[in-house]
């Protein structure tokens, strides 16, 4: 299709230039010709006026108001007669010089040249496929372009993993004289932007050998056999190296389940390009050590053909660093940029979880443009907050305009969500609190987490949701209304207490039982549920409602014990907009002092928190 759009623009093109050229050549030839000695002649019958001289090329216009042309031979003994003659002379520059019959000439063949090679070297992919798949998919970066395991942090123990086959790749004859076969494919599992990437090119970087990328989606091409001939040819050029790695990326785009296909003709090619990386696995001898590093996040859907022995037969799984990686991770890019003494990156670790590598490195780049924006010298604390927020929810929207009733609500919303953080029994610490929209949020309240956690207790998972819908119970309690700010804290509390229902076994009436399978995606949240009888369905839904409702009632209960507090918490905010956890906790301290005044005149000191 594409082709046709371009040969007809082509043609287009084409025909309007030529036309264009006919036309001015056309305007020319339109004066009648004459013979030189019949234009002498006029000259001497004094019947010539002007003359404009182009070239060689003499205009004539005579007394009769009549023009013509003729080939003069030799201007420059022409002109004196001319000039003896009083006729008044006319030159335009030479049109006919030789350079520019040559632009004449050749720009037009230059245009269809160019034209037709576009055109051919499109059509090259249908006929001369090899060359199609060399020129774009095999990139070589010789030895991974001097990235080493220096470069890669976070994630000790698969460094550790991979030390082994760097040993392959470094000294292949210790292994193949014992009659040791080196292991030929490493599948990278893990979400996007853990470093899969990273690692495979340090692994090049550290034995030292040639790194061939490509990615899964560059071998699915609309032709069938594209693929599979791509696939052919790097493994070519990788054998003609060896030892060398080839690293193919989002494998998922070919190694993906049959099942998974979207239509007959896509999976066609994927089958064939699949096949086609099996047999090359496959083929290897014991003295080529080509080994193949391939990544992907979606291993789930993965051809069970794929993970056979003798083919990605080993899985590393690279998950988003924990406490400690992010600040190792951290560190690396920190080494970059000049940090103010106030940044902590130990706080910044702490409250950053769930951050990928390629997130953290974001962070610090985020935090410096914004230093830099500001012309400061240094990176401070300031910069990696705004940075942080920035990333975590979207932009601060300043221009918004949100009248002082809503913005009131927003803020008692915000310090229900606070006041309940900053109680209940372990939650989260309140890191932050905010009527600031940002992103698809109005307000927000962020919280810290102490340790990156591996498991929730019932308890933790209580006092969140409680939390979650301290927003609307602060509304309803303090402001007599119900708004849609909830939306969002109700989808969150809903998703959790299904879980809990459904997967971890942790209500009353359904019993250590789970309903749902993982799909073991690390993207896919979604749940698959087994099946079951209506009234265990039935039982589900009750459970749920019944958990929900208890939750509220508990965040209207300590909300009303806690009054002083949430409104005091609600109006600095709305004086403030934004508040840390040193603000909450003065204010908290302030309420607490109140509150006992109030009790009991003669005690002054200030109590401790009242939940826990
Ligand atoms: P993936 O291939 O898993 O999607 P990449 O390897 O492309 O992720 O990572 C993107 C970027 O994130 C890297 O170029 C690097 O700057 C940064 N990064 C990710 N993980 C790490 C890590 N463990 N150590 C250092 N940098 C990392
Ligand atoms: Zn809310």
């Amino acid at each position: 299709m594409i082709i046709f759009v371009r040969t007809v623009f082509a043609l287009v093109i084409l025909s309007v230039l030529g036309g264009g050229i006919y036309l001015v050549t056309m305007t020319e030839k339109r004066v009648p010709e004459i013979c030189y000695n019949d234009f002498l002649e006029s000259l001497q019958n004094k019947e010539i006026e002007e003359v404009h001289i182009c070239g060689n090329i003499v205009t004539l216009h005579d007394t009769f108001g009549r023009k013509a042309s003729t080939y003069a031979p030799d201007i420059p003994s022409l002109l004196p007669l001319l000039l003896k003659e009083n006729v008044r002379v006319m030159g335009k520059p030479d049109k006919e010089s030789p350079l520019w019959n040559l632009l004449y000439i050749t720009l037009p063949i230059l245009f269809i040249l160019l034209a037709w090679y576009s055109i051919m070297k499109k059509q090259g992919g249908e006929e001369d496929e090899k060359d199609f798949g060399k020129d774009k998919a095999v990139k070589i970066n010789k030895h991974g372009q001097g990235i080493t395991f220096r470069d890669v942090a976070g994630i000790p123990e698969v460094k550790e993993d991979l030390l082994e086959i760097i040993d392959f790749l470094q000294k292949p004859k210790k292994y193949s004289k014992l009659g040791a076969i080196t292991p030929k494919g490493i599948l990278f599992q893990g979400p996007p932007g853990t470093g899969k990437t990273l690692l495979a090119r340090a692994v090049a970087g550290e034995a030292g050998v040639p790194f061939y990328s490509i990615s899964g989606s560059d071998f699915v091409e609309m032709f069938v056999g594209v693929g599979a001939s791509r696939v052919r040819e790097l493994f070519a050029e990788a054998k003609k190296n060896a030892p060398c790695i080839v690293f193919i990326d989002e494998i998922d785009a070919v190694g993906g389940h049959r099942a998974s296909g979207s239509t007959a003709g896509g999976q066609d090619e994927r089958g064939q390009t699949l096949n086609a990386l099996l047999v090359e696995m496959d083929g290897f001898s014991s003295d080529e050590t080509v080994i193949v590093l391939a990544a992907t996040n979606r291993p789930d859907i993965l051809d069970p053909a794929l993970l056979r022995p003798g083919r990605f037969d080993r899985q590393i799984n690279i998950l988003p660093p924990d406490i400690k990686g992010r600040l190792e991770i951290l560190n690396v890019f920190a080494r970059k940029v000049p940090l103010a003494s106030d940044v902590e990156l130990e706080t910044i670790a702490r409250s950053t979880p769930g951050f990928t590598g390629a997130e953290l490195a974001s962070l610090v780049n985020e935090a410096a443009i914004y230093a830099a924006r500001q012309n400061k010298k240094i990176v401070d604390n300031s910069d990696f907050e705004v940075a942080k927020d920035r990333i975590m929810m979207g932009l601060e929207r300043k221009g918004m305009v949100i009248n002082s009733e809503d913005k009131k609500t927003i803020a008692y919303h915000e310090a229900g969500h606070a006041v309940l953080a900053n109680l209940l029994p372990e939650t989260d610490p309140v890191h932050k609190v905010s009527i600031i929209p940002r992103g698809r949020a109005l307000g927000h309240t962020q919280q810290l987490a102490l340790d990156d956690r591996h498991a929730y207790s019932k308890v933790y998972l209580y006092s969140k949701i409680t939390t979650l819908l301290g927003g609307r119970a602060a509304e309803d309690l303090l402001l007599d209304q119900q708004t849609t700010f909830a939306e969002d804290d109700f989808e969150q509390a809903g998703r959790i207490v299904t879980k809990m229902v459904c997967r971890w076994g942790m209500s009353d009436t359904l019993g250590h039982v789970s309903y749902t399978q993982s799909d073991g995606g690390f993207l896919g949240e979604q749940m698959h549920f087994n099946s079951f009888s209506d009234e265990t369905a039935r039982d589900i839904d009750r459970q749920v409602k019944e958990v929900i409702e208890q939750s509220y009632a508990k965040a209207i209960e300590v909300l009303k014990k806690e009054k002083d507090f949430l409104v005091n918490l609600a109006e600095a905010l709305l004086v403030n907009e934004t508040l840390d956890k040193e603000e909450i906790d003065i204010v908290y301290r302030c309420a607490r002092k109140k509150g006992q005044a109030k009790d009991d005149p003669l005690d002054s000191s200030s109590g401790s928190c009242p939940v826990h």
